[in-house]
C-alpha cells in the first residue's frame, strides 16, 4: 500500500508510523528522520535544513521534493511505502502526485491522525523532558510557531486529500494501543475495498 501519513506536530505520528510500517511491510519515509540524519553527518543539505528545522521553520519545497524524489527510486518504495511527515505543503502534494504519476503509482489512502493543540502542546512537552536527545524544535519557545506552520501551510492538504477521495480521518487521542486498533480497522477497509 501507498499511503500518506498526516497530523500535526506532537500526534504520535512516529510511533503509530512506526506500528503500521511493520504491520503492512513497507518502508518507513520520513522527511523528518532523513534530515535529522544528514544534520547528524554535518552534510551540506544537513547544515541547511538545520538553519530552518531549529527556528521551526518548514525547510523548502524543492528541496524536499528532490530528496523524497530520490528516495521513491530506492527498489525497496516498488512495493508501497508509508509517507511521514511529507508532503507538508500543497506544492509538495503537487510534486508527490506528479512523481508517482510518472511511476503510475497512485495513492492508496491519506490518513489524518487528529488531535487538538492543548493536547499537542503536552504532549511535545513531555517528549522533550522525556528525550536524552533533545531536540532544538521541542522548545517551548518554538513549537507555537511549528503549530503556526502547519495550520498555514499543512491543514489546506486535508481539503486537498479530502477532493481526491483518499483522506480518511483518524482521532489520535487515546492510548497507542486503542489509536493503533482504529488506523488497523480503516486500514483494512481501504485495503478491501
Ligand atoms: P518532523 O520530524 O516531521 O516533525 O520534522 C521536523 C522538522 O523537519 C520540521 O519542523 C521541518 O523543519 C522539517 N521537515 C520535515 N519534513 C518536512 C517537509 N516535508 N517539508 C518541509 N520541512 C520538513
Amino acid at each position: 500500500m501507498r499511503i500518506i501519513f498526516l497530523g500535526p506536530p506532537g500526534a504520535g505520528k512516529g510511533t503509530q508510523a512506526a506500528r503500521l510500517v511493520a504491520f503492512l511491510n513497507v518502508p518507513h519515509i520520513s522527511t523528518g528522520d532523513m534530515l535529522r540524519e544528514e544534520k547528524r553527518r554535518q552534510t551540506p543539505l544537513g547544515l541547511l535544513a538545520a538553519s530552518y528545522m531549529d527556528a521551526g521553520h518548514l525547510v523548502p519545497d524543492s528541496v524536499i521534493l528532490e530528496m523524497v524524489q530520490q528516495r521513491l527510486a530506492r527498489p525497496d518504495c516498488a512495493g508501497g511505502f508509508l509517507l511521514d511527515g511529507f508532503p507538508r505543503t500543497v506544492e509538495q502534494a503537487r510534486g508527490l502526485d506528479q512523481m508517482l504519476h510518472q511511476r503510475n503509482q497512485p495513492l492508496d489512502m491519506v490518513l489524518n491522525l487528529a488531535v487538538d493543540d492543548e493536547e499537542l502542546c503536552r504532549r511535545i512537552e513531555h517528549r522533550r523532558l522525556a528525550s536524552a536527545a533533545q531536540r532544538a524544535d521541542d522548545d517551548p519557545r518554538v513549537v507555537p510557531q511549528r503549530l503556526a506552520e502547519y495550520r498555514r501551510l499543512t491543514l489546506p492538504l486535508l481539503q486537498y486529500y479530502r477532493e481526491q477521495g483518499l483522506l480518511e480521518s483518524i482521532d489520535g487521542v487515546g492510548t497507542v494501543d486503542e489509536v493503533f486498533a482504529r488506523i488497523q480497522n480503516v486500514v483494512e477497509r481501504v485495503r478491501s475495498t
